[in-house]
């Protein structure tokens, strides 16, 4: 109670008693509006996340199992009490269930690998033993290898440098990488391109392991047994159904042959344990590992080849699963046709307490309270459109197979997507479209932080502010991990993703440890974090179904991509220092003179000098840009007929659109959108300008030069579109 009376004070000073309009509303439906709310967040109720969760947590529930289906069906019961029309939409896709796997150390010494997290006391969910997914990287190749090892830290573009500073070579190895530092599937990526034919990846200790904080069962990290499983498909080429790219995984779909399925890794890969890990980095010698690539296991980490040898087979049942989408549909009053869509996945690796579950029940909780107010009569003017998607941790299958199945009428009739996933205590981190980014800080502003009772926007700027950013709110760029990735990058939907967490740190992602017990012990036990999710997600979803006008705002968009290109910019010129200084170093002899003469070390040689590149056709276009979004925001809305908000209104739904190429990225056509992609080499991390900030980064500078002017005509189009708006307003 007492969280609620703060909630209405806050909004009461916030809104100056109300007077002043929210973003996207006239002053006499702002009033509507935060009653509305009110009675909404009212409505919110932690025990229904508490109990849920028990539910749907009890048993494993990856894509394809029988508890998984009956979570859907389960589900889908639930919206239909709730008074949301549901359906479940099924596709079939391929999914790889591990049937051998084999991993051993074959000389100097001897080793098999377990490859089994144990039961731990206090959670008898560990304790299911048959019924636990064994871990495994899921669409790692078949295969049966025997090499050296080569340990390349982290496994990603800069370790190798480094090995190739050093004069070692991962041609014909069997690589081992720590599993942080970048997303797991560009480790076997890009050993493969350097020419390995093996892949392990390990938690290393000092990661999230004992390095961090006492292990599960006393503590939340890793302890010895734990491994993550995962997807390593190739995300940034193109997510979803590895066998139906860019078209939906129905029954009759024609399919890839599975050899010909690029997403599909070359070389097999294998996550273990730290206590698996460490007999294959003991057996390693040769090149002590720079300081920085040591992790937390007692041995002097070497970096090899050799003198270990191992031997890596793995078998896979791929095979055909149905994936069940459940959506559920609560038509709008007066704008059917205009859809505000809210998801969260419902598959896990293995419980998935936290990761989906905590998320799934906060949309849930959400939904039936937007439900009961529907039933007293308070419903949405727009339909809201909720989902709760299948196969999303294999590589985001469900959700991407529906967004192609409907994508013609997703780019007609949605407004926006909301996007949550696993969830607990801590701080707000939403990412999203920054059109939107005014209306989500407004929301922000009037949520209240379980633990402090200030908002959780304040909240996170303080926490920004300590950890030396500055006192703004701002969404992050989307790159992908989730649901989201279909609807922004592909379809060009605006979209958002949204989750608390910092205080809830642990070693269960994608582990047998992600359970209820754990959750309830060291994440969110009272699931008031469950209930501000549901909160400030809700009330995203109401404005955004209820809004005059829809609340994009474009001055903070345009201030936000400026900064990305001088970024870019400056990026450049900083490469252009680096390559200078080099190849002083080199000319100078600086690199042996600096060396031990006693250790083999690989003299560089000189690069190539960074060619400079005009930016200047991305720079006028954003000045012009700029005086079309002051014309634009200078209407006066409230003079406007009801015919002309309805004509804006639709005109808006579809300006993220505008900011996408029908040709997608270099290398990559399924993603489409020209301002936010997942990196090439990053995985789930952003790359944000990705056509010019890649090309640039790959240094290839005739494409960078093209992408710039691909890029300059997605900024005309939308300043055409954005200008076309206005004059028609006058
Ligand atoms: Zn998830």
């Amino acid at each position: 109670m007492k969280q609620l009376l703060t909630t209405l004070f806050l909004l009461l000073i916030l809104n100056g008693y109300s007077q002043k309009s929210i973003i996207g509303f006239s002053s006499e439906n702002t009033n509507k509006q935060l009653q509305l709310e009110k009675s909404f967040e009212e409505n919110l109720n932690a025990t229904n996340l508490d109990k849920w969760m028990q539910k749907m947590a009890a048993e494993p529930h990856w894509v394809g199992t029988e508890f998984g289906e009956e979570n859907a069906k389960w589900i889908k019961s639930q919206f239909e009490s709730w008074g949301y029309d549901t359906k479940i939409e099924t596709y079939q896709i391929l999914f790889p269930y591990p049937t051998e796997r084999v991993l051993e150390l074959t000389g100097p010494t001897q080793y098999k690998a377990k490859l089994t997290a144990v039961p731990v006391e206090g959670d008898p969910f560990t304790a299911q033993g048959d019924a636990l997914l064994p871990s495994y990287n899921a669409f790692s190749t078949d295969g049966d290898v025997e090499a050296e090892l080569v340990f390349v830290n982290y496994g990603i573009p800069k370790d190798y440098e480094e090995l190739e500073k050093l004069g070692i070579s991962v041609k014909g190895k069997i690589v081992i990488a720590k599993y942080q530092g970048s997303w797991r599937g560009i480790k076997p990526k890009l050993a493969a391109e350097k020419g390995a034919i093996g892949c392990i990846i390990y938690s290393d200790p000092e990661d999230d392991g004992y390095g961090q904080g006492d292990v599960y069962p006393k503590g939340a990290y890793k302890n010895k047994t734990g491994v993550q499983r995962g997807s390593v498909m190739d995300m940034p080429t193109y997510p979803g159904d590895v066998l139906t790219p860019g078209y939906a995984a129905t029954k009759d779909a024609k399919r890839l042959d599975r050899k010909d399925a690029p997403t599909i890794t070359k070389i097999p890969v294998l996550p273990i344990s730290y206590e698996d890990a460490l007999p294959l980095l003991s057996a390693l010698d040769g090149n002590v590992a720079p300081e920085s690539w040591r992790g937390g296991l007692p041995i002097t980490y070497h970096i090899g080849p050799g003198p270990a040898t191992v031997h890596l087979k793995l078998t896979f049942d791929w095979k055909l699963v149905p994936a069940h989408n459940v959506i559920a549909t609560l038509k709008g009053t007066e704008f059917p046709d205009q859809w505000v869509m809210r998801g969260n996945h419902h598959d896990a690796w293995v419980h998935g307490a936290n990761d989906p579950i905590s998320g799934l029940v906060a949309l849930m909780e959400e939904a039936r309270a937007i439900g009961e107010l529907a039933k007293k009569g308070q419903k949405p003017k727009r339909t809201l459109v909720f989902c709760a998607w299948d196969a999303e941790e294999p590589g985001l299958i469900g959700s991407t197979e529906w967004v192609e199945d409907h994508k013609k009428e997703l780019q007609e009739k949605v407004v926006a997507y909301i996007n949550t996933d696993g969830n607990g205590r801590g701080f707000l981190g939403a990412g999203g479209s920054h059109s939107l980014q005014a209306m989500v800080s407004e929301v922000a502003g009037t949520v209240v932080d379980p633990q402090t009772k200030v908002s959780v926007k304040d909240r996170r700027i303080a926490a920004n502010m300590v950890n030396g950013g500055d006192d703004s709110f701002e969404l992050y760029a989307l790159g992908s991990g989730s649901d989201y990735t279909p609807f922004i990058q592909h379809a060009g939907i605006a979209a958002l993703n949204l989750g608390f967490g910092g205080e809830n740190g642990g070693g269960e992602y994608h582990t047998i440890y992600d359970t209820y017990p754990h959750y309830k012990r060291f994440k969110d036990p009272e699931f008031g974090y469950g209930v501000a999710l549901a909160n400030t997600a809700g009330l995203i979803t109401l404005r955004l179904a209820n809004a005059d006008i829809i609340p994009l705002n474009f001055s903070q968009w345009h201030s936000t991509i400026s900064n990305y290109l001088t970024e870019i910019i400056d990026e450049t010129e900083s490469m252009r220092k680096e390559v200078l200084k080099h190849n002083k170093m080199v000319s100078q002899n600086s690199y042996t003179l600096a060396a031990d003469p006693t250790k083999k070390v690989k003299a560089p040689t000189k690069k190539e000098l960074i060619p400079y590149i005009d930016f200047s056709p991305l720079q006028n276009e954003l000045v012009t840009l700029n005086e079309t979004i002051a014309a634009f925001e200078k209407i006066n809305t409230a003079s406007l007929s009801k015919k002309s908000i309805e004509e804006l209104n639709k005109r808006l739904m579809k300006a993220e659109q505008m900011l996408t190429s029908e040709k997608g990225l270099p290398r990559r056509p399924w993603f489409k959108h020209q301002i936010y992609a997942p990196g090439f080499y990053t995985g789930y991390g952003v790359k944000t300008l990705p056509g010019v900030r890649e090309a640039i980064e790959q240094e290839n500078w005739v494409e960078a030069q093209e992408q710039i002017k691909i890029l300059t005509n997605t900024f005309k189009n939308f300043n055409t579109y954005i200008k076309d708006i206005t004059n028609d307003l006058k």
